[in-house]
């Protein structure tokens, strides 16, 4: 049969695929095929509109993956929201428009990844962007920046919805953190992030409508002979060939649509981009991952990489509701990011001990549930360089967004760096089936306590003037129910009876040198393959401190290079 061929085949057409399916195509020889099992959300609404965040959740755009039973956090299972659209999870998300800490991306490059630092990946942040000067309205209300932070010929439009907030609110936050010893953070996005911010979106401030990635990396350009998006399209496997002398080659992918399953052909490379939860179980069901997992589900075992699926890293997500005692129109754009010395003051240096005096066992714990997968040594490794960043570089420790919306104030916060490390299997051998995802949460004691440590503090904020003259009752959870000096126990039950994920999955395809338990090398290339890549958060080795588009926007453009380069093309 005459089957299609492209030179590269994209599976997944989210946040990081339609990046570099654009950059591909930009040489008019080069063909390159998007599957995606999504549709257009072009005008869908609950994409669209600023303020709608939440609209598309439980809607058949959102693959609202049920995670295992949470053993660590009461037993109940979560739902791991992700987008199944053109643009992925870019079309549901917040929106928020954060990057990391400078040094959170130079310890990719100190545990080995030659190349990955923050001065070598901030081209690409700004490569990638389209900064949209705030208008003086914007400004009087909080919208601030260093143009040199900011790339202004990019793709992806960054900027402040219409209608921030009333314009009275960021000086009564200014004064409330200050006494907290949170300064005021004019701009998050040049690598320093503590501070009172008010952070940009991915929005198109002309229009007032969300960005998203099809927005920005696809929709201009779909008049391209050269590309072709194959919608709802499900990926279910990677072709190899029958070649056993060489690496591990893909000749395309098995692919399910209305029309039955058929395989899209690549002459050079598979590149997979179906986020942190699909990609780990796509190379599993292609046989790529850990024996004794492929065996249970009689999967040929092509190449041996125990790690695919581990190491996942998410954070959780709790909030405090108060009544509002004023009228709040506008879109809220304001976070809290203290560090552990805001945080914990004078009681720092024994949070500092305690985690230090606790990584060996939490080392042994994580390899042990992963059945010798990962490694203690490699664990501890990595446990050090997450406790020198919170604790020496004094990257930030948590987020706390301020939402004063109407008539209520909320804030919703989570710690941003927890030790927890969980994995994404396969459970079944059907590509259609989700797969195990188990991220572990409060795994550790550390983790669980910060999630309390931040509640306190967001209290002391809310009791510090001039905020506390803004806001009546905490009705949620509310002081009766939980006075500040309740027993931990208390605390705890009320944090995991009350928490959610906060969507932020990393790691399951960690990029790390191989003995260091990685599944991709520096150029994103899956070990033991010759042309097969993940692009996507799951290559993220380490959870940074921004929400993750920016950084995978970001990762996307530099991947895209190397590839080019690669080829000469
Ligand atoms: P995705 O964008 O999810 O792309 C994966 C694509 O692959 C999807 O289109 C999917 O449909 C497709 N796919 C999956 N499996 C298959 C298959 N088998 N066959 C074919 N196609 C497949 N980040 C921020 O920066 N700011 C925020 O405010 C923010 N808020 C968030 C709120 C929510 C509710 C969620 C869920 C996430 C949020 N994030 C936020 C995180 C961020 O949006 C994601 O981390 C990011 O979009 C992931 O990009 P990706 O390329 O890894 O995957």
């Amino acid at each position: 049969a005459n089957m299609p061929t492209y030179d590269f085949v994209i599976i997944g057409g989210g946040t990081s695929g339609l990046v570099v399916a654009n950059r591909l195509s930009e040489n008019k020889d080069i063909t390159v095929a998007v599957i995606e099992a999504g549709d257009s959300v072009f005008s869908n609404p609950n994409v669209t509109n600023v303020n709608g965040y939440g609209r598309a959740f439980g809607t058949n755009i959102d693959w609202a993956y049920p995670t295992e039973p949470q053993i660590y956090a009461g037993g109940g299972r979560q739902i791991m929201r992700a987008g199944k659209a053109i643009g992925g999870t870019s079309t549901i998300n917040g929106m928020a428009y954060t990057r990391a800490q400078d040094v959170q991306i130079d310890a990719w490059e100190q545990v080995g990844n030659d190349g990955w630092n923050w001065k070598s990946l901030f081209p690409y942040f700004t490569k990638s962007e389209e900064f949209q000067i705030p208008t003086r309205n914007q400004i009087s209300r909080g919208a601030d920046y260093y143009i040199t932070y900011h790339g202004e010929n990019g793709n992806l439009k960054v900027g402040w919805p219409s209608l921030i907030t009333n314009r009275t609110l960021l000086p009564l936050l200014d004064e409330t953190f200050n006494q907290l010893g949170v300064p005021f953070n004019r701009d998050v996005n040049g690598g320093r992030m503590v501070g009172l911010t008010s952070h940009p979106d991915t929005v198109d401030s002309t229009e007032n409508i969300r960005e998203d990635a099809a927005r920005a990396y696809y929709w201009p350009y779909q008049n391209r002979s050269n590309l072709k998006i194959l919608t709802n399209t499900f990926a279910n496997k990677i072709i190899w060939s029958n070649d056993t002398r060489s690496e591990a080659t893909a000749v395309g992918v098995e692919v399910k649509n209305s029309r039955g399953v058929q395989t899209i052909y690549a002459s050079k490379e598979v590149i997979l981009a179906a986020g942190a939860v699909k990609s780990p179980a796509i190379l599993e069901l292609s046989g790529v991952g850990n024996p004794d997992i492929l065996r249970k589900y009689n999967i040929t075992v092509k190449v041996n990489i125990p790690t695919v699926g581990e190491n996942l890293q998410d954070q959780t997500n709790n909030g405090i509701n108060y009544q509002g005692l004023e009228f709040w129109l506008g879109s809220p754009t304001f976070s809290v990011l203290p560090s552990a010395n805001q945080l914990y003051g004078s009681n720092v240096s024994n949070v500092a001990a305690y985690v230090k005096s606790s990584m060996t066992e939490y080392a042994k714990v994580v390899a042990n549930s992963s059945n010798g997968a990962v490694s203690e040594a490699n664990l501890l490794e990595a446990f050090q360089v997450q406790h020198d960043l919170i604790f020496k570089s004094q990257v930030p420790y948590a987020e706390i967004v301020l939402l004063p919306i109407l008539d209520s104030f909320s804030a919703e916060y989570w710690p941003l760096l927890p030790f927890a490390r969980g994995n994404v299997h396969i459970k079944s051998a059907d590509p259609s089936a989700t797969p195990a995802i188990n991220p572990n949460f409060f795994q550790f004691s550390q983790d669980l306590d910060a999630q309390v440590d931040v509640a306190k503090f967001i209290r002391k904020a809310f009791s510090t003037n001039p905020l506390n003259d803004l806001v009546g009752d905490e009705f949620a959870p509310g002081l009766d129910n939980l006075p500040n000096d309740a027993p931990a126990s208390e605390w705890n039950d009320w944090v995991k009876s009350n928490y959610r994920t906060n969507y932020h999955p990393v790691g399951t395809a960690s990029m790390l040198p191989r003995e260091k338990g990685g599944v991709v090398s520096s150029t994103l290339k899956v070990y033991g393959t010759k042309n097969v890549r993940v692009v996507d958060a799951s290559i993220i080795p380490f959870q940074v401190c921004g929400h993750l588009t920016a950084t995978i926007y970001a990762v996307a453009e530099k991947v895209s290079d190397a590839i080019k380069n690669r080829y000469r093309i």
